[in-house]
């Protein structure tokens, strides 16, 4: 059965899988939502017999319905491949009885790269389809991971462009010297003078400029977005939860069927989303278990049924997740308002002016899946240190702040379900903040000094893409003030 997509926002025509994916948002500033969600046609059985290219076939069939089975599997087969440090794709680690859902293989050694290595041919592959002629410009704002595995991604991508703004002062190290050392005459990347959200609502407002879009079409370009509002971002990451399932089955960890709990890390809900889709097709999902840092609007939201982005913003050692605005969130909240657009628009409202909504009584029944809770700064060094200790494995600390909320799950609940948790980040990528969390000593290192003794202390080689930004060359310095994003992506492009 074909599925369409629909905004979030009013009751337009509903829309192609590549279109929605040419777009990113919809004209309405919506976002685009299935208008079914499919249900699995494959046994779990089955699909335990797959390797991950075969289980995200099965798995993206379902959602891409206007692509070709030859056009997804080429999109597949030249993501999946061996830009990934291990075939299996995404492997699981069982630690303390827990699997731990290795997402941080790919080139950028986040979990971004799952969705975004196949997102730009999926993006090619949907304008080719659509008869698009422009230049596809890609806008992005990044707390840090999004950015460089978005540049990857795109880098050298003929047909596109991609410009990145990231917070200047709101990234680690590393992250930051992964993307200003990003190669390729299509690829621009710029600092802010502002914090992630800053940077988020300034590429809405340019997407959303009517103007600025007539005026790029004029010269042969079209925005597009890689953000995780890209529904062309969210159903890659149904697939790896699938996959988990699959692989516990095939390896006699559950019996077919039995219900597994989801812990996930969140800041902008498109990973816990995508479990929340899997679920919904059939994955024998019981709890999803969003877990904050300082940053807990999400957590007081799941208590409360109020979202309030009124507060202080938070810079925590887990930067990916230091958000106040969930934009994916809003793909739930239509869902639990009955897929009423009217109601969601009436509540995105009060979020963009008042900073705050509350949901109904019966919508917030409708989130009886979900449990929130968050891990403090000291809390998430805690677990980190704690694990290793028990055990050698080393998290980051983006994954630790999931065990850690894992940890207060099961001392609450009692639930003690096998639990799969998303591990979202190669603790290479937050070297210092992972060391000092499990010995104060390191903090007198320099970067690459650390990142050699965490190869030392958790036994694991140092990432390709850790080696490679040892000595490459600063190619991008661009800061900009957030009223100059527009004016920044204009000279870029020549306009
Ligand atoms: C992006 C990111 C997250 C948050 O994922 P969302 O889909 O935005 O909720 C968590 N951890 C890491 C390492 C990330 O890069």
């Amino acid at each position: 059965m074909e599925v369409f997509y629909n905004s979030t926002r009013s009751q337009g025509t509903p829309v192609k899988a590549s279109e929605a994916i040419l777009k990113g948002l919809s004209d309405d500033g919506g976002l685009f939502v299935p208008d079914h969600i499919p249900a699995l046609d494959k046994s779990l059985k089955e699909l335990s017999a797959m390797n991950y290219r075969e289980v995200a076939y099965e798995v993206m069939k379902l959602y891409l319905t206007d692509f070709t089975e030859e056009e997804l599997k080429n999109c597949i087969n030249r993501a999946y491949d061996s830009k990934f440090d291990t075939e299996v794709i995404a492997p699981l680690v069982e630690a303390e009885g827990a699997y731990y859902l290795e997402l941080f293989h790919g080139s950028t050694i986040a979990f971004k790269d799952m969705a975004l290595s196949i997102l730009p041919h999926l993006m090619i592959t949907s304008a080719r389809k659509n008869q698009i002629k422009n230049e596809i410009v890609i806008l992005t704002a990044t707390s840090g991971d999004t950015g460089k595995a978005a540049l990857a991604g795109f880098a050298g991508v003929e047909g596109t462009r991609i410009i990145v703004f990231y917070p200047k002062n709101g990234v680690s190290p590393i992250q930051e010297k992964q993307m200003v050392t990003q190669k390729g005459d299509n690829t621009l990347v710029v600092g802010i003078h502002g914090n992630f959200d800053d940077a988020q609502t300034g590429v809405k407002m340019i997407f959303s400029d009517k103007e600025l879009a007539k005026e790029m079409d004029e010269k042969g370009f079209q925005f597009s977005s890689a953000n995780s509002i890209n529904i062309g971002r969210l159903v890659p990451q149904i697939c790896y939860y699938v996959f988990a399932y699959a692989k516990l089955l095939a390896e006699e960890k559950v019996t077919e069927g039995e219900t597994i709990n989801v812990v996930v890390p969140t800041g902008n809900f498109g990973n816990i989303l995508a479990a929340f889709y899997a679920k919904n097709m059939g994955l024998p999902i019981g709890k999803l278990i969003c877990a904050s840092n300082d940053n807990k609007v999400l957590y007081d939201f799941f208590r409360t049924g109020t979202y309030d982005r009124n507060r202080e913003f938070v810079l925590t050692t887990s930067p990916s997740m230091d958000i106040l605005i969930s934009s994916n969130l809003e793909r739930l909240i239509y869902r639990i308002a009955g897929n009423d657009a009217a109601k969601n628009a009436e509540l995105m409202a009060a979020l963009g002016g008042q900073g705050k909504y509350e949901i109904t009584g019966e919508m917030k029944a409708a989130l009886a899946d979900f449990y929130g809770n968050y891990a403090s700064e000291a809390e998430t060094a805690e677990e980190i240190k704690r694990l290793y200790n028990s055990c050698g494995y080393v998290l980051d600390t983006h994954t630790a702040v999931a065990s850690a909320v894992y940890q207060k799950y099961v001392a609450e609940t009692g639930d003690n379900a096998k639990t799969v948790i998303a591990s979202t980040a190669s603790p290479f990528k937050f070297t210092r903040s992972v060391m000092n969390a499990i010995d104060a000593k390191y903090d007198a290192m320099g970067d690459f000094e650390l990142v050699d003794e965490l190869s030392k202390l958790a036994n694991v080689t140092v990432p390709n893409a850790i080696e490679e930004i040892r000595t490459a060359p600063v190619v991008h310095d661009k800061q900009c003030d957030v009223d100059k994003m527009k004016d920044t992506v204009k000279e870029f492009l020549n306009i």
